[in-house]
């Protein structure tokens, strides 16, 4: 996987290098970098690995935080320096047709993690060395890793990438995600304190 373009993107958060990362200059879904300020490199860079999610990045969702997340880590990162990955891996990796049967799934009283093991899937299909391979990219060797979820802490101890520390990002849950942010912590694992 190489960059194949890049360019310089003034966004409501602030500027960056807007960067998209694919095997083929084809590639209609490459993942895509936004970089603001990066450290020296010899210092940890910031760094949020944010899984798309068209309905809650885009559209708005109150279903899940994503949304919520990806504006907090842009904002975060647009003042303190750092790098915004956003991995093509839609609905836990299983794509937006399966999420949308996953959320009919949700509609019967199914979580989360059940609706997807309902359709065949595993609880959580997401990878992140493509992210790592970004990073190796940008010879970034040390992160502060903005996040809640201990598999991206753990997807890290294999690579040449180093965690000095975790920046949690939590977001205010409300009546419509409190379920969805329950089965994260509770069957996930996720690092969260306010649901
Ligand atoms: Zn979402």
């Amino acid at each position: 996987m190489v960059q194949q373009a890049s360019v310089n993107l003034k966004t409501a958060y602030g500027n960056f290098e807007f960067a998209a990362f694919s095997d083929s200059s084809e590639d209609l879904m490459p993942h895509l970098a936004l970089v603001n300020n990066p450290s020296p490199t010899d210092k940890p860079m910031n760094v949020r690995i944010h899984s798309e999610c068209i309905t809650g990045d885009l559209f708005g969702s109150c279903r899940c935080d994503c949304g919520e997340q990806l504006s907090a880590s842009m904002d975060y990162i647009s003042k303190n320096g750092g790098m915004v990955i956003y991995l093509r891996q839609e609905g836990r990796g299983i794509g937006i047709i399966n999420k949308i049967k996953a959320y009919n799934q949700q509609d019967l009283g199914f979580d989360t993690a059940e609706a997807n093991k309902n359709l065949g899937f595993e609880y959580d299909a997401r990878m992140y060395d493509e992210a790592i391979s970004i990073l190796e990219y940008y010879n970034v060797t040390k992160i502060n890793l903005l996040t809640n979820n201990p598999d991206k802490l753990e997807a890290f101890k294999q690579s040449k990438v180093e965690i000095i520390k975790r920046i949690p990002l939590e977001i205010n849950p409300h009546s419509d995600n409190k379920k969805y942010l329950k089965t994260k912590k509770e069957f996930f694992g996720h690092l969260l304190e306010l649901v």
